[in-house]
């Protein structure tokens, strides 16, 4: 397999908290549209030309899919067959946290359910370590100082080279980067739900990533394909609000997002790119923000999100009139 040689010239990468890892500004999560019920001539071409274009990170869960875990099974057999020789360009990551098998062990954030997981994600996939290993949601339950030991323990153990968490909220970030800083396995980056259409970070954790050096990483920056144009005109037949096993709900299309939408499309046009290309920029205008994690069900779509940045600024009228069209 021959990849793009000027793939590592046409990326953009940032430096992950004040880590020494870069990771591209752009990278590909794999929550939706590479498990059993997806198409593998659409999603290893998706993964070639991700690649191609110099994204280096691809994001998973030990429960993606549908079913669960399918995601990392199809992914490591294209690792094996197509990117074998360049596992040393890729990060990889994975989670756990959600229900992933039946039973007290298989949720949530005890030391064996962390741990259990990633020995059967790492078999899933054929891989000796991942690159970042995270926390998938905090757990009331467990103590924070079992789950962040856990964390640091797979490291010391050479399954993981770096932590993250997800979902955490500030104060319980907080606490936890703490525990890991003492533990010396300090977490690299945290991966919350951050768009035009979903800015709680805004109230206090993106300052606490940046006061403690952790990079951060926005999961569904498209609002799952709200972002874009695709449901101005209804509802796509094979969009991911249209799936059974899609994650996004119809009833979160409603007329009130569509006329956001709309507007938001507008000025997307008028500053001569795709509303999906602008949604990904809006985010990437903070340096705090290490890399956008973007899904995409074609190569087409991942082509276009990349064409983000080459136009990543904004004037501040155009950010004020951003900020008037989402407040309404
Ligand atoms: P997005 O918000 O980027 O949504 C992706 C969807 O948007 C695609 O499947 C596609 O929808 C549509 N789309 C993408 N690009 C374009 C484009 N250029 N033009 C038009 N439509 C486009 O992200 P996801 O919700 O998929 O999340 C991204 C990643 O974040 C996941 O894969 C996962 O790695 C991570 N994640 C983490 C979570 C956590 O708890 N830590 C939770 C959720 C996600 P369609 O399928 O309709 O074509």
């Amino acid at each position: 397999m021959k990849f793009n040689p000027s793939r590592y010239a046409e990326m953009e990468y940032r430096r992950c908290g004040l880590s020494g890892l870069k990771l591209p500004a752009i990278s590909l999560g794999l929550w939706h549209n590479f498990g059993d019920v997806d198409d593998e001539n659409v999603y290893r071409k998706t993964l070639h030309s991700a690649f191609d274009a110099g994204i280096t990170h691809f994001d998973l869960a030990n429960n993606y899919g549908p079913p669960p875990g399918s995601a990392e099974t199809n992914f490591g057999k294209l690792l094996h067959t197509d990117f074998k020789k360049h596992r040393d360009e890729l990060i990889i990551s994975t989670k756990a946290g959600y229900t992933m098998w039946d039973g007290p062990y298989g949720d949530w954030g005890s030391k064996k359910y962390l741990v259990s997981s990633l020995d059967q994600s790492l078999r899933r996939m054929k891989l000796e370590y991942v690159d970042i290993f995270y926390h998938h949601r905090p757990d009331p339950e467990t103590p924070l100082e079992e789950t962040m030991t856990a964390l640091d323990l797979i490291v010391r153990q050479g399954k993981a080279l770096y932590v993250g968490l997800s979902n955490y909220r500030r104060e319980e970030a907080a606490k936890a980067f703490k525990i890991l800083k003492k533990l010396g396995t300090p977490c690299l980056i945290h991966q919350p739900k951050y768009s035009m259409f979903e800015r709680w970070v805004e109230d206090g954790l993106l300052e606490l990533l940046e006061k403690e050096g952790v990079g951060c990483i926005p999961f569904s920056p498209l609002a799952q394909g709200l972002l874009t144009n695709k449901y101005l005109k209804g509802i796509p037949r094979n969009s991911r609000a249209a799936k059974k096993h899609g994650f996004l709900q119809k009833d979160q299309i409603t007329k009130e997002r569509l006329q956001q939408v709309q507007q938001l499309n507008t000025l997307a046009v008028e500053r001569g790119q795709t509303l999906a290309q602008m949604a990904l920029a809006w985010l990437l205008k903070d340096p705090g923000v290490t890399s956008v994690l973007v899904g995409a069900s074609s190569s087409a779509q991942l082509l276009d999100s990349v064409g983000c940045l080459k136009n990543s600024t904004f004037s501040k009228e155009e950010l004020s009139r951003i900020g008037r069209i989402l407040r309404e």
